[in-house]
């Protein structure tokens, strides 16, 4: 398989150089250059397999020549056999239409976890074919940091650097990259800065000639297609166990960057039978007002309880108007350039037209997520954390067909957002033993202002160069 950038002038690329690359060098997002799709037999077919091995055969397409499939399957075993649940990614029943899909049994507590434990080592095999060096520079909102850190913490040939907000990530957020002291670990946390701070600055260091020209700079936030590849897997998973092929099934996903929910249109894309994406929100909510009204233009940042979803610049929504929009590169470019210069754009009606037949879209703030969080523990005796809750809002009030069954990816576990879940219930989550002794750990971290000479200074002083 090869992969194009969505802007429409970078070289295109097969998977394990997309895979190396992070974002493209005309500033776009690698994509497959077509979908690959399965017939209903050949869907129907994958009902009942472990998880290591359907994973396997919904990415062997994406992965090419890359990797053999024996090859890709010792990779799959390893990365899940970390999870903490035999079904890897489970499906909870909450009434006759409410199902919800629990992606946090990995080792940092989120659905993170499931690309990136991959990722980690698919960058180590590509890495060990040749003498290359991988610096990754990453921007965290807090999850995709401790995934990213846990997955590669210790590996030979590549370090980390991850950004994030200072003082806008929780404490076990935190304390899950900070307390890994792997020396080729490094966190860097930015004083009086946002998400969309750090990953603007982190997407400004890939086109940075003077850093590029020495170090190979890798992704490991959404941008990264393998991560979005991974995440296609459990789409069919929890279809393929509530009827699919036969029955179409609605997903509600908490969303922020719409890496997760630009997973479940590729699973439609291959063949999956969807009756709707939902796209939830918080307040944050450029993405709803994208979808219903076409008009994608970046507010303020608002803290929440939901602080992986406080975004205002969603990175992979690119890849969707790329697709939705007839594939033409130079158009997007501009497009893109233009929301760049302006922080506004509107979306054409080919974008609209081409996104409202599968995605659907709803806002959730404070008092709806409370309530869905109560909800959850007073019906289902079901704990579950502010993100899940958004989702689970929207779901509930999505207005689908009663005969459609709504999964809500349930995307942290609660105990990752105690205070918000306690404040809803009246009940504290426990963290699972698997996270051990996480509050007496050493912590090691920088802080640097908000500065992109100081951070491009940081890594350069700290970074292995190319070769
Ligand atoms: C990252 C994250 C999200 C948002 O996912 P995107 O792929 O960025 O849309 C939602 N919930 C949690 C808990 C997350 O960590």
């Amino acid at each position: 398989m090869d992969y194009v950038s969505t802007r429409g002038s970078a070289p295109s690329l097969d998977f394990a150089g997309a895979t190396l690359a992070g974002l493209a060098s005309d500033g776009g997002l690698y994509v497959p250059r077509e979908w690959p799709s399965f017939s209903t037999a050949e869907i129907a077919a994958m009902a009942g397999l472990p998880y290591a091995e359907l994973a396997q055969r919904i990415m062997q397409p994406f992965v090419g020549d890359s990797l053999t499939p024996e090859k890709l399957l010792e990779l799959t075993t390893a990365a899940y056999g970390r999870f903490a649940h035999k079904a890897v990614t489970p499906l909870e029943q909450f009434d006759e239409q409410h199902w919800l899909l629990e992606l946090f049994h990995g080792p940092t507590l989120a659905f993170k976890d499931v690309a990136l434990q991959l990722l980690g080592l698919l960058f180590e095999e590509f890495l060990g074919r040749g003498d290359q060096n991988l610096t990754i520079v990453g921007a965290t909102s807090g999850d995709t940091g401790s995934a990213a850190i846990d997955a590669v913490a210790g590996r030979a040939k590549v370090d980390i650097f991850m950004l994030h907000p200072k003082g806008r990530v929780s404490d076990v957020q935190r304390r899950q990259m900070t307390t890994v002291l792997a020396p080729n670990v490094h966190n860097i946390a930015i004083e009086d800065a946002t998400f969309d701070d750090a990953q603007a600055i982190v997407k400004r260091m890939f086109n940075d000639a003077a850093m590029t020209s020495r170090f190979n700079i890798g992704a490991v936030n959404s941008i990264n297609w393998a991560r979005l590849m991974a995440q296609v897997v459990y789409y069919f998973a929890a279809g393929l166990q509530l009827g699919a092929p036969h029955r179409p099934v609605a997903f509600s996903v908490p969303t922020g960057n719409f890496g997760d929910v630009f997973a479940g249109y590729v699973a439609a894309k291959m063949g999956l039978p969807i009756a709707k994406l939902i796209v939830a929100t918080n307040v944050n909510d450029i993405l709803h007002r994208a979808l219903s009204t076409g008009d994608y233009s970046q507010g303020t940042v608002t803290p929440t309880a939901a602080p992986s979803m406080d975004i205002q610049v969603s990175s992979n929504f690119e890849r969707l108007l790329f697709d939705v929009g007839g594939r033409d590169g130079l158009a997007l470019a501009a497009q893109m350039h233009g929301f760049e210069a302006s922080k506004a754009m509107q979306l054409t009606n080919a974008q609209r037209e081409g996104a409202a037949s599968l995605f659907a879209s709803r806002r959730a703030d404070t008092d709806d997520m409370s309530q869905a969080i109560r909800w959850a523990w007073e019906n289902c005796a079901e704990l579950i954390d502010p993100h899940t809750a958004i989702g689970l809002h929207a779901a509930r009030v999505a207005d689908l067909p009663r005969d459609v069954p709504i999964v809500t990816l349930a995307t942290a576990h609660p105990a990752k957002f105690p205070d918000a879940v306690e404040r809803a219930t009246g009940q504290r989550p426990e963290l699972p033993a698997r996270v051990g002794d996480l509050f007496d750990r050493e912590e090691r971290c920088v802080d640097l202002p908000g500065d992109y000479d100081a951070i491009a200074e940081y890594v350069a002083a700290h970074a292995v160069p190319k070769i």
